[in-house]
């Protein structure tokens, strides 16, 4: 399957802009472009268009009274409401009045929230106590807890939908846990507009603020509700505009983008029912099923929005499903926005108590309430190839499929730990070095799909950071695929020279380090050595080079024995790579003993420079590093130019090398992945390892200079 046109289904995080909303916006930079702070004409009707909108949202959102302040977005809103409640609270303090001592905030509310809390509480000098409210596994606060510590609260920070989850927070609840409070209460509405009834007079609710680019207007404009009587502080003062509330020239494009959309929510045709969303999100749950069998769902749909689903595949992590998703032209994400760059655990999911393995691989898909139904059609579709292809490629359970290709090396990295499982496709034997626990259901998984032989598990080190899995693995193996013998404590068949591999064979080199037993591993093939599994031995080297070559006698002593042993180019490949380098060599580690110098970055050449480079003759093969999963789903877009191309999987990156370094020296190798981050850390282990002429593309597929236009957006028919 090739898809070239994008389905967007990561509404929570932003939404494109519908086209009457940008309408709106032009005809604001165009032929309505008054400032409303004028008093001739074109003034008169900039300002009856900020009155409309604001009425308009009033009825919207239910707030027929209090005020409605146009601002730039949540944050901006978020931050006014937390800096007008403190202020009041040091105001009282300066009266001599005691004050409460808590500010409360959900422990899955949006960064935005604590961080607001915190920064404010800092500057005003009022040192506060800021507590996070718990949540159930249900996602929902914790009433009974809000209940006990609601009567020492200043202020109450909730949301009335979660951005990660979409669970929807049960106000009626909190309002009843807060009347015995002093507190002012916050509500995050940004995920409720548009999905969820708001009536926000007919509640306590001091704060409420709202983000236009959540439901199809630009970024850059938002709105915060004050209850009247709540205090308010201005966050910006100046020429007075909104009251003197919020200073600065409106947003007059953003204005008119977000009333074009109240309009438009408020006649309600085209965003879609609560029943309709749901049965839209019933179906795209059937094609995950049907695509991932052991999928888990992380929140439960009866507490949900109906346009947010957040799942996890056990034994797939978030990355792997996002690579696949995005290869099938489905934009998804691992959880909010601002936390998609740093690759870490969903606070949200921790809040909620789920397991280790569920927040670190979650995925959330979202669309917006306008989506048209065929859309979601067309996602299930691809949605269900995803499933095929990682069934093909021996990722997820799946019956024998014997022709899946096998490489000879094949490297599972965790958390920069490295198991490593080498494979003889001819005698359809294979061995396993340095299993982790959470490693053992995929590597299994890998033999059994591939109907391989397993012929060892094998520990470089009984260290004690080293657990060993090897008897769960072989658990997890049927006896027909197991080659059983009698072994040592890491492993190694009693007695044995070596572990045949049809044409290959293993065997092993005591070299004591991290552990007395500590063993290397030589793979050789019909040519000699060409790797060695070093498991520990040359760990603080192979990290980064900054140690004292005096540090380690034993990796010296390691690196003579090696010498005697194997050539200097054989790759050192070993357990820890937290930095990901793949292997080392012995020239490598013999010219860091020498003289350790820091390796040169290589280029990340942009779209333009690529092209330069090919149209001025430039020997250049174009290196696709994405993983067969990932091929399956779409080719990547060509270039335009004739220039030669290969693909190499990152994960079996390492079988390239003696071939890329026997190859013309002549040739530059620019990698290229989805995003640019795997074939830039790729691109730096192989210059580290003298391949020089190696580069990477900027960007990856995502600024391909065809990309954009391929890909043609559709949120809305
Ligand atoms: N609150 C929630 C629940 C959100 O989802 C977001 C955006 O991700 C924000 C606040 C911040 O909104 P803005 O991007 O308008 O600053």
């Amino acid at each position: 399957m090739t898809c070239t046109m994008e389905i967007y289904l990561d509404a929570n995080a932003t939404t494109p802009v519908l086209p009457e909303a940008r309408a709106a916006a032009l005809a604001a930079m165009s032929a309505d472009y008054g400032n409303p702070s004028s008093t001739h004409s074109a003034g008169l009707k900039a300002r009856a268009l900020v009155d409309e909108t604001r009425a308009c949202a009033r009825r919207v959102l239910g707030a027929p009274t209090g005020e409605l302040l146009f601002l730039s977005g949540a944050t901006e809103g978020i931050q006014m409401a937390v800096l007008s409640a403190l202020t009041a609270l040091r105001q009282r303090r300066e009266r001599g009045e005691s004050i409460p001592q808590l500010l409360l905030f959900g422990a899955t509310e949006h960064k935005a929230v604590p961080e607001a809390l915190r920064h404010w509480n800092l500057l005003l000098s009022l040192n506060l106590q800021v507590l996070s409210i718990p949540v159930g596994a249900d996602g929902r606060h914790d009433l009974g807890w809000l209940r006990q510590h609601a009567p020492r609260a200043g202020l109450v920070c909730t949301m009335a939908a979660n951005n990660e989850t979409g669970v929807v927070s049960d106000l009626a609840g909190i309002q009843a846990a807060l009347e015995a409070s002093p507190a002012l209460w916050m509500v995050d509405s940004v995920q409720a507009l548009g999905k969820l009834p708001l009536s926000l007079g007919q509640r306590p609710i001091d704060y409420a603020p709202f983000s236009g680019h959540k439901l199809y207007a630009p970024k850059g404009v938002g709105l915060l509700y004050v209850r009247e009587g709540a205090p308010i502080t201005p966050l910006i003062t100046g020429g007075g505009q909104e009251g003197a509330l919020r200073s600065g020239t409106e947003n007059m494009p953003g204005i008119a983008a977000l009333g074009a959309v109240l309009k438009l929510l408020e006649a309600g045709n085209l965003f879609k029912a609560a029943g309709v969303l749901a049965s839209h999100r019933e179906r795209l749950t059937v094609a995950l099923r049907d695509a991932f069998p052991k999928i888990v769902f992380n929140a439960d749909p009866a507490l949900s929005l109906p346009t947010t689903l957040n799942f996890s595949v056990p034994g797939v992590s978030s990355q792997v499903l996002l690579n696949l998703f995005d290869a099938a032209q489905i934009r998804v994400s691992s959880g909010s926005a601002c936390g998609a760059a740093r690759a870490q655990p969903s606070h949200v999911l921790e809040a909620m108590g789920l397991p280790a393995w569920r927040c670190a691989s979650a995925v959330r898909l979202s669309f917006g309430p306008a989506t048209p139904s065929g859309l979601i059609d067309e996602a299930c579709e691809r949605i269900r190839e995803c499933g095929a292809s990682l069934r093909d490629n021996c990722l997820v359970p799946s019956i024998q499929r014997p022709t899946a290709a096998v490489e000879r090396i094949n490297r599972h990295a965790v958390g920069g730990l490295v198991c490593y499982l080498v494979a003889d496709p001819s005698s359809r034997r294979c061995v396993i070095i340095d299993p982790l626990p959470d490693q053992v259901e995929p590597l299994a998984q890998w033999v059994r799909c591939r109907n391989y032989v397993l012929a060892a598990v094998l520990q470089t080190s009984s260290h004690r950071s080293v657990v060993s899995c090897a008897a769960a693995l072989w658990k997890s193996i049927p006896a027909v695929l197991a080659d059983t013998a009698e072994v040592d404590s890491l492993g190694w068949p009693r007695g044995a020279a070596e572990i045949a591999l049809g044409g290959q064979r293993l065997t092993r080199l005591h070299s004591p380090g991290s552990s007395r037993d500590a063993t290397a591993y030589l793979l050789h093939d019909a040519q000699g050595p060409c790797a060695v599994f070093v498991g520990d031995a040359l760990t603080p080297r192979v990290r980064g080079g900054d140690v004292d070559p005096g540090d380690s006698p034993q990796r010296a002593a390691l690196l003579r024995q090696l010498q005697a042993a194997v050539g200097d180019g054989t790759l050192l490949l070993s357990r820890h790579d937290p930095d990901d380098l793949y292997a080392s060599t012995l020239n490598h580690e013999m010219a860091q003993l020498m003289s350790p110098a820091p390796v040169a970055e290589p280029a990340a050449l942009s779209p333009g420079e690529l092209l330069a480079r090919i149209a001025r003759g430039d020997k250049i093969v174009l290196v696709d590093v994405r993983e067969p999963y990932e091929y399956r789903l779409g080719s990547a877009p060509q270039p335009g130019l004739a220039v030669a191309r290969e693909a190499v999987p990152v994960s079996s990156i390492l079988n390239a090398i003696p071939h890329w370094r026997a190859g013309d020296p002549d040739t530059t190798r620019v990698l290229f992945c989805r995003s640019g981050s795997r074939s830039a850390q790729a691109a730096r282990a192989l210059r580290r390892l003298g391949l020089e002429r190696t580069a990477s593309l900027a960007g990856g597929i995502a600024l391909w200079p065809d990309a954009g236009h391929a890909a043609r957006r559709i949120d809305r028919a």
